[in-house]
């Protein structure tokens, strides 16, 4: 089979409003870029794949070098797919915001609609790429390959990984085996689902890891191999949330458990006006006593609670050491903190009821 019919087999039923003709019509119009080759759309925000290093020391600085750059030292990958960019900011990604999540999103949803893109790739600063993955993943439709990649090394550094993980990028946003997956990370041969991958090293090239669930694929060779498919993420043909009229989100706070924790971080929080709050708690997310108070006390008052836990793998679940029913808490299953907030934003602007929000936490 090849390239055209695969693309259409794997986009066909996810556009549902759509009748067959139109979808063959936008498949065979997503194909007709030069050379035959998929079109792939290139969003830069920066991060160390983009990062400069002054001297042979360890210093550098994240968000130096432009897409075009990066692009520059990745020739062969015009051999693969007719490649555009375009720089959305430059920054390190501990500086991401909610801002410029929500440009993003409003970029990557109207780069989708349009049939003469056929991938979107997003260059990310590594520290918080699992956020805007998982932000990403929940507003965006999945019919069309969104890949996330960035490195740990920067730009000029001896041995960069910036180069290879952008080739593999763009093989796995090239690939119609790489629609209908949700939003994907590329990173140092592996493939991951936004849903699970997390940064799992503060420095190692593998850096990444899906601690649940595992990769979904590899590249090798020029080729992505999928082993397994999340029902989760291919379940969602269209975005879990439109954030399309919004210019920002409901405030959400982590709070982080350890033995002796104090309420005030809660507290500060309340006094604060916070919609909602997550706490990293203590093996299957229990709390302190103290701060076990101030979260039943915060709950009563109508502000979310999400219980997620500190301990890097395994599902947070409801009523086991702890009754959430009783103190009208959520649990946040194997979201982990910062995950668990992107969706406890998301789902505020929604609802604010407890038991429609644990519904989400239930499906994501
Ligand atoms: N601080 C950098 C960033 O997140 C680290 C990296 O990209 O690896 O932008």
């Amino acid at each position: 089979m090849g390239y055209f019919d695969k693309l259409k087999k794997a986009m066909s039923g996810f556009f549902p409003v759509q009748t067959r003709e139109d979808k063959d019509a936008k498949a065979a119009e997503s194909v007709a870029g030069p050379r035959g080759l998929p079109n792939i759309h290139v969003l830069a925000t920066g991060g160390t794949i983009a990062g400069k290093q002054a001297s042979a020391g360890p210093h550098y600085h994240a968000g130096e070098h432009g897409i075009e750059a990066l692009l520059g030292a990745v020739p062969t990958v015009r051999g693969l797919a007719n490649i555009s960019s375009e720089q959305v900011t430059n920054i390190g990604s501990q500086d991401m915001d909610e801002k410029t999540w929500l440009k993003l999103v409003h970029r990557v949803n109207e780069l989708l609609a349009r049939a003469d893109v056929d991938g979107i790739i997003i260059t990310h600063g590594t520290d918080t790429l699992e956020e805007t993955a998982c932000f990403l993943d929940l507003t965006v439709p999945s019919g069309k390959p969104v890949v996330l990649v960035g490195a740990m090394r920067p730009a000029d550094a001896v041995g960069a990984d910036g180069p290879a993980n952008l080739f593999d990028a763009v093989v796995v946003a090239s690939s119609p085996d790489s629609a209908a997956r949700g939003v994907l990370v590329a990173m140092n041969g592996n493939v991951f689902e936004a849903r699970d991958v997390t940064k799992v090293s503060t420095t190692a090239v593998q850096a990444f890891a899906a601690p649940n669930f595992g990769p979904l694929g590899q590249v090798h060779d020029g080729r992505v191999f999928y082993w397994r498919r999340s029902d989760r993420a291919s379940a969602r043909q269209q975005p879990e949330f439109d954030v399309s009229g919004l210019d920002k989100l409901p405030a959400v706070g982590i709070v982080y458990g350890h033995a002796n924790a104090p309420a005030l971080p809660v507290t500060a929080l309340v006094e604060a006006q916070y919609r909602g709050i997550v706490s990293a708690g203590v093996g299957n997310g229990n709390l302190y006593h103290e701060v076990l108070a101030a979260l039943a006390d915060a709950a009563s008052r109508g502000i979310a609670v999400v219980r997620s836990s500190r301990v890097a793998a395994g599902p947070t679940m409801r009523g086991i050491e702890l009754d959430d029913a009783r103190y009208g808490f959520i649990a946040a299953g194997t979201l982990n903190p910062q995950k668990a907030r992107v969706l406890l934003q998301l789902a505020l602007t929604r609802t604010q009821e407890p038991g429609e929000i644990q519904k989400m936490f239930d499906y994501c």
